[in-house]
């Protein structure tokens, strides 16, 4: 399912170097990366001299106005963020991109990800007498930014050196696109957990979280972006570079799985493509159940329905429909809302599963809220047996870099074994896919390492320093 009050999303970016249209160019993308995030919106643009904000809370739509956008018209190169607060709350203050002025020269700041060391950074600036104007961890590498000295100052390079330096102090998972009047850096941390793709549109730059930005406007999409690949855009060119040698690809696995829209290509290759697999490999985990028709949550489970359709030769039907009108639903967060959410936008097609033995593929189980209700409401519907299938596997454990589920307590599997969930849910089969089985999907399409830390609890990147107490102590009592 997509937009459900469950776990959340994390953000949007995309940013273009010396284009005539750079603020529409950039508003557009950003529609296209909407999905990435709901919060809040903005758009840094620099005329060469001064970089130009605006933001706003919400949608794109309701975030920026008609007048916002054409203040910045005028200039010629722009960032863009769409917002989900993984960390941070969720006021204006924290809407991205932050822009800060100082005389030695204007500085915007956009990031996707989680800092896991962010806390200490922060305490550590706090003591050196930083003034944080937001709760975001993004602010931390605007003010380390802004202490380093050396490197010479004012040069192309002596910039990059102390861009370097500061990135190598934070740690965590960041994309992040660093403005200044005069240029454009982005960079990716050392494991790579959240994507970032290069593109050209009319012989200039630019970049996004996913490709379906650059489908939007028209780019040309050139390569995804590297583990610790620092690029700089300028006037002059692009400087291809690496902060850190010494990286170690893990790529978010819930990128594929859930978060990316079915049309943006991960190494040339389309999320619905590698979901079709992921759905391909959970039949044939599933061989051993009879059905009479298949059914995919929409939207984000119908390419792993396909697949599954096609590897076992159970048709597919389309039994569940949303409806799209249903954006953020403004009910009190809690249980009880969560499932009136889930009831506003699912609903069953009692024509197609009446008397009809079903097998329905969700990407993945966070609190049990929507299987819970899929499989009431299918059978209330009269289907006759209802099985579900998982196209990823078992999710145990919080994400630290960058997903907004913060305790052990919400989700369903960290406590509970399968039979019990499909007790808990009332499906006559629960099957997920195994670990194994997905990582193999991911070997097939070029995967240089997948970060699954949320299925077996290997963290790739040590998550010591961003545990919160309360989850401390539920990991001394094994919970
Ligand atoms: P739950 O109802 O809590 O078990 O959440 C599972 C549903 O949320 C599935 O239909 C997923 O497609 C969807 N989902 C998975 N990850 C996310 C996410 N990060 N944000 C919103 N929905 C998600
Ligand atoms: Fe993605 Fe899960 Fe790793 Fe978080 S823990 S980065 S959601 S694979």
């Amino acid at each position: 399912m997509d937009e459900f009050d469950g776990l959340k999303e994390e953000c949007g970016l995309f940013g273009i170097w010396g284009h005539p249209e750079a603020s529409e160019l950039t508003y557009i993308a950003m529609h296209s990366l909407q999905h990435r995030g709901q919060q809040g919106a903005g758009i840094v643009s620099s005329s060469g001299d001064y970089l130009f904000g605006a933001r706003g809370m919400g949608l794109l739509t309701e975030a920026l106005s008609k007048e916002q956008l054409d203040s910045l018209k005028p200039f010629p190169h722009a960032i863009g963020h769409t917002r989900y607060a993984s960390s941070g709350g969720s006021e204006l203050s924290n809407v991205q991109p932050f822009l800060f002025k100082s005389h030695k020269g204007d500085l915007a700041l956009a990031h996707n990800g989680n800092l896991v060391n962010a806390m200490n950074l922060r305490r550590a600036l706090e003591d050196q007498g930083a003034i944080f104007q937001t709760t975001s961890d993004s602010e931390v590498l605007a003010h380390l930014l802004r202490r380093e000295r050396g490197g010479g100052e004012e040069s192309f390079e002596g910039r990059k050196k102390r861009i370097k330096k500061v990135l190598k102090q934070v740690k965590g998972a960041f994309a992040f696109m660093i403005m200044h009047q005069d240029s454009l850096t982005v960079a990716l941390d050392d494991h790579g957990v959240r994507p970032l793709m290069l593109g050209k549109k009319d012989g200039s730059y630019c970049v996004a979280s996913e490709t379906c930005a650059f489908t939007a406007i028209g780019a040309e999409y050139i390569r995804d972006i590297e583990a610790g690949e620092m690029i700089t855009i300028t006037d002059e060119g692009i400087d291809f570079d690496h902060y850190t040698d010494t990286t170690s690809p893990h790529m978010c696995s819930m990128e594929y799985i859930y978060f990316a829209r079915a049309d943006s290509e991960f190494r040339r290759t389309s999320t619905y493509r590698i979901r079709k697999e992921l759905g391909r490999s959970l039949a044939e985990e599933m061989q051993g159940i009879d059905a009479d028709i298949v059914i995919g949550v929409p939207d984000s489970s119908l390419a792993a329905a396909h697949g599954f359709s096609e590897a076992s030769g159970i048709k597919q039907e389309q039994g569940l429909l949303k409806n799209r009108y249903v954006g953020r639903t403004f009910i009190t967060p809690g249980q009880e809302a969560r499932e009136r959410a889930v009831r506003m936008k699912l609903s069953p097609v009692r024509d197609i599963v009446e008397g009809r033995r079903v097998i329905v593929i969700d990407d993945s189980i966070v609190r049990g809220t929507t299987s819970r209700f899929i499989v009431k409401a299918l059978k209330k519907a009269g289907a006759k047996e209802v099985h579900m299938g998982v196209s990823s596997p078992p999710l145990k454990n919080p994400c630290y870099y960058g997903i907004d589920v913060s305790t052990h307590a919400e989700i369903i599997a960290s406590t509970k074994s399968p039979e019990e969930i499909r007790d808990e849910i009332g499906a006559d089969s629960l099957t997920y896919l195994s670990v194994d089985k997905m990582h193999d999907v991911y070997h097939s399409f070029g995967s240089k390492g997948q970060c699954d830390a949320c299925f077996t609890g290997n963290y790739p990147i040590d998550i010591e320093e961003a545990i919160l107490p309360q989850e401390k102590d539920l990991k001394q009592k094994g919970v």
